[in-house]
């Protein structure tokens, strides 16, 4: 009989890239992937622990899967990931029903997992963090129909920000063979994909050791140049690494999209400090002024924090004034929680949970003016969209233009994986809605 799994993924795009490896090996040993848990033979639930929220999601679909296995005890659970090398054994004490805790570092042995576990029903937990990144499998077929994919080059971090979990997870930072990097590349490209995203926590430190200490703005020009891709994106950049390099890059590569994710944390160089950031709000201004310089059309993202321990009122100000002078294109924001194990989560002058709320909420409610003013600035404008499917609701197609851009718009043209001039008719907050140009 088939015997099937099921994946939960929850957290960041390195999550999603990961549970793709886990999907391609575990199909690769003869298992079919399911939609719907409740059919598998065997869950595993791949967890995020970057803040308390996205923690107590993956406890809490553990605890609806236990209650699965009451009622089907030969199902395989297990737990990936963050939580699963945080906890390690412990997890297992906890919760007896699971059969399997493997952190991120471990994922590349998943098939000597596998055998014991599934034919021996033998319990295994799996948390070694020296391990390097291994070589990825690839599954031919897997990514078919599909026109986007990440591609992870380097695991890890070092740089131990003071709040951030990363780095006792992850653990220490390694960057993949430039050549082993190509090959997925190409093999990705030959499967129909034409548009990556290059994954790492700081990927401007990104060094390969085996090709004379080949650098991430050389990496990023040999990836360009593959016959067949047409947009290379990459995610996340550290500010105090950002070199002229890097951003003359965004000026030499064509298909290098106007995009750049530039978490900033804070506007105050107090709290960047505390942060152990390494770089200034002055560092950080002028880094996104020349970055417009180079490219006018770049979209710049980023990611903030609230309520970080001593966090004055003034400090937020500074945060607010940064968003206004910068104006991003959007923002991912979050109130700062306390993760076991950081220098953050010793330091005195807690914010309160009301008072993180409330600046979460104006923060939010300014980015908001900024997004949608930004979008509506697209309205009469003609964009380029590799089109990716039906919209949500199913009634018109959707893609992303290169400065990633959600688009929905009507076109009598079905042809997925291809790219569309879209006329944008409406900028929302969350998208661009439009009308495809009708070839003369
Ligand atoms: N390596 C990336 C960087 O340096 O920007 C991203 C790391 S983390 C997975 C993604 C975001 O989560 C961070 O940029 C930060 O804003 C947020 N984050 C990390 N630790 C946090 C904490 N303890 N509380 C709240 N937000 C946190
Ligand atoms: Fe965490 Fe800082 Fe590393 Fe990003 S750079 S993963 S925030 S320690």
């Amino acid at each position: 009989m088939t015997r099937t799994f099921y994946i939960k993924t929850m957290g960041c795009q390195m999550n999603e890239y990961d549970s793709d490896f886990l999907a391609q090996s575990m199909i690769q040993y003869g298992l079919f992937p399911v939609d719907d848990p409740n059919h598998a033979d065997i869950v595993l639930i791949n967890t995020c622990i970057v803040r308390a929220k996205p923690e107590q999601k993956a406890l809490s679909f553990l605890g609806r899967m236990n209650a699965v296995k009451k009622r089907n005890p030969a199902l395989i659970l297990g737990i990936v990931g963050c939580l699963a090398q945080k906890e390690g054994a412990n997890l297992m004490k906890r919760f007896p029903q699971l059969d399997l805790v493997m952190g991120p570092r471990e994922l590349a042995g998943i098939h000597e997992i596998l055998k014991p576990l599934d034919s021996d029903r033998k319990k295994i937990v799996a948390t070694k963090l020296d391990c390097g990144p291994a070589p990825r499998v690839h599954t031919p077929g897997y990514f078919a129909g599909r026109p986007t994919a990440h591609l992870c080059i380097m695991e890890g971090c070092n740089n131990f920000c003071s709040y951030c979990i990363v780095p006792h997870v992850r653990g220490r930072e390694v960057s993949r063979p430039s050549v082993e990097i190509l090959e997925e590349a190409k093999a990705l490209i030959s499967e129909g994909v034409r548009d990556i995203t290059l994954l790492g926590q700081n990927v401007n430190s990104y060094l390969s050791k085996e090709n004379k200490g080949l650098n991430f703005p050389s990496l990023l020009c040999k990836i360009s140049r593959l016959e067949g891709l047409w947009r290379l994106r990459f995610t996340t950049s550290h500010p105090k690494d950002m070199s002229e390099e890097m951003i003359q890059c965004f000026r030499e590569i064509p298909n290098l999209c106007p995009h750049l994710h530039l978490p900033f944390q804070s506007g105050s160089n107090r709290i960047l400090k505390a942060m152990k950031r390494g770089y200034t709000r002055e560092k950080y201004l002028e880094l996104t002024t020349r970055l417009r310089e180079v490219r006018p059309e770049i979209a710049i993202t980023s990611d903030v924090m609230v309520g970080f321990p001593g966090e004055s009122d003034k400090d937020f100000q500074q945060t607010l004034d940064l968003i206004s002078q910068v104006k991003f294109d959007s923002l991912f924001s979050f109130k700062y929680s306390d993760r076991k194990g950081t220098v953050a989560e010793k330091l005195p002058a807690k914010i309160d949970e009301m008072e993180k709320t409330s600046r979460l909420s104006i923060l939010q409610g300014l980015q908001r003016e900024i997004t949608l003013k930004k979008n509506k600035a697209f309205e009469g404008r003609e964009v380029e969209v590799l089109i990716e499917g039906k919209s949500k609701k199913g009634d018109m197609l959707t893609g992303r233009t290169p400065s990633n851009k959600n688009v929905n718009f009507i076109s009598d043209n079905n042809c997925f994986n291809s790219l569309a001039k879209v006329l944008i008719k409406d900028g929302l907050l969350n998208s661009l809605r439009g009308e495809a140009v009708k070839n003369e």
